[in-house]
């Protein structure tokens, strides 16, 4: 590939030898910063690391404890920061999907960092200067408005901050401006692509090629769907606010796992219920150290969502390694009636079959002793001019299929377009209505 489809050649096809080194390096930057913060002096104190020569090789870093989401919650507002307050020029959070949101601090350079990671990723995909970039995504302390936004603008995009919502004028703007690369939640893009088909709308009145679609996980089917109802190349996204956001792992051309930026972040994956170390091609929890990070350093950050490393290289050049798909975060698991159920399971099944639209829901129910599952599914439109028997036929064989995959059986319940909720930003696809105790 020709050198100009980087954004930053010798960084992203960098060697491995030279990328230890490098991270070697920044890992000791990392803990000098981490020493810098009461919490991580007390807790590196216990690992014997008192100061950064203490790390000698990358081998070293596996004294260091782990980092939670509840240390960050704890640490809440700033009791991870490493630089002065006047050094700080942006304060991010995270969504607060699972609990209070966790705060992370930028310097300056943190900010320009940030940018060139999200830039690389942009190039990556084959978008470039001259391409007009609709950013759909909700601007503010959520970090894929303002992520996105900087690196887009880094590249040379035309930016339309539209934030999320509002589809009619998301399409009217697409039509107006000649919009050619989108950044959605999956959730949102199939919602759109939903409307488009609803409304009639042309594909041709648009000028789209690509939408980089993440911040929740989403399975291959919803990937072919969104590509072949809005004909342009999906690219998956993966981010979390802790490792700034977006710009952590994305896909490039070839479209096979998401390049993880390592000259930023050492990645590690660990078995989610013993945590010892597991090799490429092993699912497992993902764990980051930050490695360039000046304002809120972090060291062996659990995220919670599994994955697994892809062995091997990449067509494209870049020699950063690649990730898959993130099947979802380990506390997204539901038992039900004693069976574990991961709802990608269910939407890898809804997804696959032609009759099922662009939304769903997942409830589930006390009912007695036993734990009731049912699946609400919006089905596109000409699906209800059929007769009743062939609606019933088909709710039975959604039914199988999610049996199927994941073992109980669920009750189905088939709605026309338009009737469940709809999510402009993370989708809440998961309504567990059993007390808790
Ligand atoms: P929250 O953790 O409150 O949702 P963030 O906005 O930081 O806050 O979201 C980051 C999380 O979103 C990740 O840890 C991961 O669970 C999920 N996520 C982000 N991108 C993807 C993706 N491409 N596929 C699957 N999950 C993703
Ligand atoms: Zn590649």
């Amino acid at each position: 590939m020709a050198a100009s489809s980087y954004f930053n050649v010798s960084r992203e096809t960098i060697d491995r030898a030279s990328l230890e080194a490098l991270q070697l390096e920044r890992l000791r930057f990392t803990v000098g910063q981490a020493l810098k913060t009461s919490f991580y002096k007390r807790r590196l104190a216990r690992a014997g690391i008192d100061s950064p020569d203490k790390i000698r090789s990358l081998d070293d870093m596996l004294r260091i404890p782990f980092t939670t989401k509840d240390d960050l919650r704890e640490a809440y507002p700033q009791g991870l920061l490493a630089v002065p307050l006047d050094d700080v020029i942006r304060v991010h959070t995270s969504s607060g999907t699972t609990g209070t949101p966790t705060v992370i601090h930028h310097t300056r350079a943190d900010i320009v960092n940030w940018t060139e990671l999200v830039a690389r990723c942009i190039v990556a995909t084959g978008a470039h200067r001259g391409d007009v970039f609709q950013n759909m995504t909700t601007y503010g302390m959520f970090t894929g408005g303002l992520g996105l936004h900087y690196g887009a603008e880094a590249v040379g995009m035309m930016v339309i901050p539209a934030s999320s919502g509002n589809t009619l004028r998301q399409l009217k703007l697409m039509q107006d401006f000649r919009t050619t690369v989108v950044h959605a939640t999956p959730s949102y893009m199939l919602h759109i692509a939903g409307v488009l088909k609803q409304e009639g709308i042309d594909r041709a009145s648009l000028a789209l090629r690509k939408a980089f679609l993440g911040a929740e996980p989403y399975s291959e089917n919803t990937r072919l769907k969104i590509q072949q109802i809005m004909d342009m190349d999906v690219y998956n996204s993966y981010g979390l606010s802790e490792m700034n956001g977006p710009g952590v792992a994305f896909e490039c051309e070839h479209k096979n796992g998401m390049h993880v930026w390592e000259d930023a972040y050492i990645v590690e994956i660990v078995d989610r219920e013993n945590l010892s170390p597991l090799a490429d091609g092993d699912e497992g929890e993902i764990v980051f150290t930050t490695l360039q990070r000046e304002a809120t350093p972090l060291l062996r950050y659990r995220t919670r969502d599994l994955v697994s490393v892809i062995p091997g290289p990449c067509e494209c050049g870049r020699t950063h390694r690649r990730l898959g798909r993130i099947t979802g975060r380990s506390d997204d698991m539901l038992i039900i009636n004693g069976v574990n159920v991961f709802p990608s399971q269910v939407e890898t099944v809804l997804m696959g079959v032609k009759e099922v639209g662009t939304n769903y829901q997942i409830v589930i129910d006390k009912h007695g002793e036993l734990d009731k599952l049912t699946v609400d599914v919006e089905l596109y439109g000409k699906a209800f001019t059929g007769e009743l028997a062939s609606l019933e036929r088909l709710r039975d064989r959604i039914a199988e299929q999610l049996k199927a995959s994941i073992v109980i059986h669920p009750v189905v319940v088939l709605h026309e377009p338009g009737s469940l909720p709809v999510s402009e930003g993370k989708a809440r696809r998961v309504i567990d209505r059993r007390p808790k105790d």
